[in-house]
């Protein structure tokens, strides 16, 4: 691994046309040729370049992330974070996309997501080892088959173990922290993996202790027997619930604020009139004023400009400000 000079630096004679292609699809990349050429080398097929985010969120918006990691086995994530802490290389950590706003402008340097590590299995009778990557329904679902509950929470929630720890993600009827005995992690600055108990999780609503410094890379879930036709009784009549409630066939985040203590940002935000606000193709939803969904070709800034509208109107008419569930990440810069 060659890491002296890993940002910015284009290689003498590099690609007059291949420059310029690159120039033209993200133009704020940091990556030089020769750390474009060294990450190719480390990651073959387990990376793109000036990859659109949009095409990595359920909301469907985000510019190009400079390099897009799909690392598929934890060893190998390893070698990407200690090669770019070596060369100064800033790591964002993605999951499923499924409750991420990524800027216009994207993403410098490395987007890491944890979607390859899928592995998964029942041990010790009624626990579940799963990597990060694995998706919320195939949990749930090897929890059904194995007749193991406590897991059924996650009926209808979209997204990866990784996001779902760090969010602590969950519905009326439970969140990862109910079931969550272990959680493994890799250190951006160094490589190293830290495990944490439960306690040491920091597990609250919608949020977690869990440090923006590392990469989670794997979870221990501890579930209790149960019948699989109670099991099933239950996610069928969360999902039914969801149906009823929630926006269909709609690019978006699910709930783009968290709810204050006692009430619900979705009731305080139609009782504000804010129901059907538009900004350009971003709009809140008049199935449910706590979807801010994307339309049709709706940028970040559209859907920030309205999550700023609604929660000015929100703080003016019931004078509470609503916190974002919904995590922003990539660059401020103006779209290039
Ligand atoms: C239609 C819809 C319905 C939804 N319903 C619910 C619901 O009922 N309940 C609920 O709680 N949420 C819900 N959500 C939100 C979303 O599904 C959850 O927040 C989910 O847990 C996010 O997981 P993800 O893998 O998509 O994470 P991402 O959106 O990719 O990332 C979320 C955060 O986690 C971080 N992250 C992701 N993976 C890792 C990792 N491996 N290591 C370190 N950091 C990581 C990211 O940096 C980011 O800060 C809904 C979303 C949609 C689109």
């Amino acid at each position: 691994m060659d890491d002296d000079v890993l940002i910015g630096d284009e290689e003498p004679g590099a690609d007059a046309d291949g420059v310029a292609a690159v120039a033209a699809a993200n133009p704020r990349s940091i990556l030089g040729d020769h750390g474009r050429a060294a990450l190719r080398q480390l990651l073959g097929d387990d990376l793109r370049l000036d990859e659109p985010m949009r095409r990595h969120t359920t909301v469907k918006i985000g510019g190009p992330a400079d390099g897009f990691a799909m690392p598929s086995t934890v060893e190998r994530l390893v070698a990407l974070v200690r090669w770019c802490a070596a060369g100064g290389v800033p790591i964002t950590v993605v999951g499923g996309g499924s409750n991420l706003l990524v800027r216009d402008a994207g993403v410098r340097g490395v987007v890491l997501n944890t979607g390859r590590l899928r592995r998964i299995e029942v041990v010790d009778g009624t626990a579940i080892e799963v990597e990060a990557g694995v998706s919320t329904g195939k949990v749930l679902s090897l929890a059904l088959k194995h007749g193991l509950g406590g897991i059924e929470f996650l009926g209808g929630v979209p997204g990866s173990v990784g996001g779902g720890l760090i969010m602590n993600a969950g519905t009326y009827l439970g969140e990862f922290k109910d079931v969550t005995a272990a959680v493994e992690s890799v250190r951006l600055a160094d490589g190293a993996t830290v495990r944490r108990d439960n306690a040491e999780c920091g597990f609250r609503y919608r949020d977690s202790d869990l440090p923006p410094t590392e990469v989670v890379v794997g979870a221990r879930l501890e579930l209790r027997p149960r019948p699989r036709a109670e099991i099933e009784v239950e996610v069928r009549s969360l999902r039914q619930r969801r149906a009823e409630r929630e926006p269909k066939k709609v690019a978006s985040n699910g709930s783009t604020f968290k709810n204050p203590p006692g009430d619900f940002a979705g009731r305080l935000i139609e009782a504000a009139g804010c129901k059907g606000w538009q900004v350009g193709d971003a709009l809140c939803s008049p199935v449910h004023a706590n979807w801010l969904v994307n339309v049709g070709a709706a940028t970040c800034t559209d859907l920030l400009t309205l999550i700023e509208r609604v929660r000015a109107r929100v703080a003016d008419v019931h004078g509470v400000m609503l916190q974002l569930e919904v995590k922003i990440i990539g660059d401020q810069a103006e779209p290039g």
